[in-house]
């Protein structure tokens, strides 16, 4: 039971790896000016957008890439939204065939947006038939098999392609370079993420006050979705335990009912830094041996909790595997291992015990 409510604490505060929760729809800023945080990606883009429009064409192809919540799909839509087209959305799995790309792309309009998310993940046969599409704007379709088959040319509407991943080292080199925008986003600072908070609650009509929306943030780790969902569970403690106000005191009492920690840690984030502590030894241990031990899947522990425990310099990534850090230890409340030849680890927090 213990276990179970770990993990339903630990799946809110995750991103997410499945994306779209229909919820989150309501929540997501339309226009560039309401975008909150990632100023250089929004000044860049503003004087793209802008020029693609002075000219009349559609915005050039754009790869975002950063870890998941952070506001990728938002972008996509933005981009649409501002150059006053319709978006369609999918994913890298989604797109099975060769044949279901086709049927995508020869439903676009002029100028729309087609987004892919994990872009990462469409197969090469479905890669091949997209580099016509996005350099020339068409489609080489085979007819027929063998020597008799043929190859005709489809010409498509001219249309932007926004490709979203959270490891843009696993595309091959060839997508990428079809990309003339890379823009790659950045975990948000608190200041950031108490801005989304306080725009949300406002959408949402629920009261808060800048020192509950602080605390909130601080536990977000520099992720928007996290920082929404967030808000969205303190309200349900706000409204049952007190007047509805989100305050600090509030926030403080309901981040602790949901086991999450005063830096954003939840139960997950514990169990991976305790695992290399208490049974590897403070690490290298590879990410498999570490999944395995934990019972969940690589990429999990990847994409969901890494980014941000190396954000708060409690891991590193060696090439012999994961190790945790001297204020892991710290922040743990455990004992500092000696080293074997009798000096204490460096002192450097960020540096791993090695
Ligand atoms: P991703 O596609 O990168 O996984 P999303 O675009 O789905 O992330 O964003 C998740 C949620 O976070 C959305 O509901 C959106 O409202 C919110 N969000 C993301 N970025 C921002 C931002 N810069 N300003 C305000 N809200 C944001």
């Amino acid at each position: 039971m213990a276990d179970e409510q770990a993990k339903f604490g630990a799946q809110m505060m995750q991103p997410d790896l499945n994306g779209v929760d229909a919820e989150e729809n309501n929540l997501r800023p339309k226009h560039l000016e309401d975008y909150i945080g990632q100023e250089k990606v929004k000044q860049n883009l503003k004087i793209y957008l802008e020029a693609a429009k002075r000219r009349g064409e559609p915005m050039d192809h754009i790869l975002l890439y950063g870890p998941p919540g952070l506001g990728k799909t938002t972008l996509a839509g933005i981009v649409a939204n501002e150059m006053g087209v319709q978006i369609r959305i999918t994913s890298g799995p989604a797109i099975e065939k060769p044949g279901d790309l086709a049927a995508l792309l020869t439903n676009l309009q002029e100028g729309d947006v087609l987004f892919i998310d994990e872009i990462h993940r469409l197969s090469r046969q479905v890669e091949e038939v997209l580099y016509p599409a996005l350099e020339d704007y068409a489609l080489d379709i085979m007819i027929g098999k063998g020597p008799s088959a043929q190859s005709i040319r489809i010409n498509l509407p001219r249309f932007t392609l926004i490709g979203a991943t959270t490891r843009a080292g696993q595309l091959t080199g060839p997508l990428r370079d079809r990309f003339g925008v890379l823009l790659k986003l950045e975990l948000y600072s608190p200041d950031e993420l108490a801005k989304i908070i306080t725009r949300s609650a406002g959408i949402l009509e629920q009261p808060l006050t800048p020192e509950g929306a602080a605390e909130l943030a601080k536990c977000s780790r520099g992720t928007p979705r996290v920082a929404n969902r967030l808000l969205k569970r303190v309200r349900d403690f706000a409204t049952v335990l007190s007047d509805g106000v989100i305050d600090q005191d509030t926030a403080l009492l309901a981040l602790k009912r949901m086991d999450v920690d005063a830096l954003g840690l939840d139960a997950l984030d514990r169990s991976l830094l305790r695992a290399i502590i208490e049974m590897y030894n403070g690490g290298p241990v590879g990410l498999e041996t570490l999944a395995a031990a934990l019972g969940e899947e690589a990429v999990t522990l990847e994409d969901l909790c890494e980014p941000y425990l190396m954000q708060m310099g409690f891991l590193t990534r060696t090439p012999r595997g994961r190790c945790a850090t001297r204020l892991a230890y710290q922040h743990l409340g455990l004992a500092l291992p000696q080293d074997t030849r009798g000096e204490t680890p460096e002192d450097n927090g960020q540096q791993s015990l090695l």
